[in-house]
């Protein structure tokens, strides 16, 4: 847990526990427990496999927040024609809202599946469950993902699927675009060309090496580049681009 308390030292506000799948780790439940003796926000981001099984041992263990990464063929399993989240994931998802915890669905949607995330998203209004609505990178072989009106499209649909919603500041419904990384060492960096997005997180994976920069290792600090203290307020300062 150094790593966890000096992070609270350093100012930040959360932390999330990703893969992976943490869900697999037997212990996740103990790691929570022990994040939230120092954050009051602590989550998992999940492919909701595990989650029917282990939603009352994380509650247990004081979980705040669960992000459920779908992919549209998970969705359409139920129903060829219409998205359906499986029952047993809404049961669990219902579950966990129903006791105060943020449950935000990651959505991937794809250009030609606008229609079935709007009509998706209108069939559960009636649910406390949040989303977020990841849209696609352009490539060179699919370059329609980053056409203006796909983006315009998302975001209205966005906006009209979290109309009326009053559950706290956040909308009901957020979008993770492109944004264009404008960082003080982003024109300096090798990944410039490649990266669509200035994060502002810090990952440490279980090799202990911290990530300022996801889309990029150029940026990695190693544990051997000093102590404990000293490589989080390097990757910290890295991480909010000081
Ligand atoms: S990887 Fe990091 S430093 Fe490089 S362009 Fe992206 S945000 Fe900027």
């Amino acid at each position: 847990m150094g790593y966890i308390a000096e992070a609270k030292r350093l100012g930040f506000d959360r932390v999330q526990f990703t893969g992976g799948e943490p869900l697999l780790h037997p212990q996740i439940a103990g790691f929570v427990t022990s994040a939230r003796r120092i954050f009051g926000d602590v989550g998992v981001t999940t492919n909701g496999t595990h989650l029917p099984r282990r939603s009352t041992e994380l509650f247990d263990a004081g979980i705040s927040r669960v992000h459920v990464s779908l992919q549209a063929e998970s969705l359409e399993l139920a129903n060829a024609d219409t998205w359906r989240v499986p029952a047993d994931l809404v049961e669990a998802a219902d579950w966990l809202s129903n006791h105060g915890v943020v449950v935000r669905f990651n959505l991937p949607i794809a250009i030609d599946a606008l229609d079935k995330a709007q009509e998706f998203l209108f069939a559960t209004r009636a649910s406390a469950w949040r989303f977020n609505l990841f849209a696609l990178l352009p490539t060179p072989f699919a370059p329609i993902q980053g056409h203006p009106d796909y983006l315009r499209h998302l975001s209205t649909i966005a906006r009209e699927a979290s109309d009326g919603w009053n559950a706290g500041k956040e909308p009901r419904v957020t979008i993770r675009g492109y944004v264009s990384p404008s960082g003080v060492r982003c024109p300096s960096c090798q990944q410039r060309s490649r990266c669509t997005e200035q994060s502002r997180s810090l990952r440490l994976g279980v090799d202990e090496i911290l990530r300022p920069c996801l889309a990029s290792r150029e940026w990695d600090i190693h544990p051997k580049d000093g102590s404990l203290v000293e490589r989080m307020r390097a990757a910290t300062l890295l991480a909010i681009d000081w």
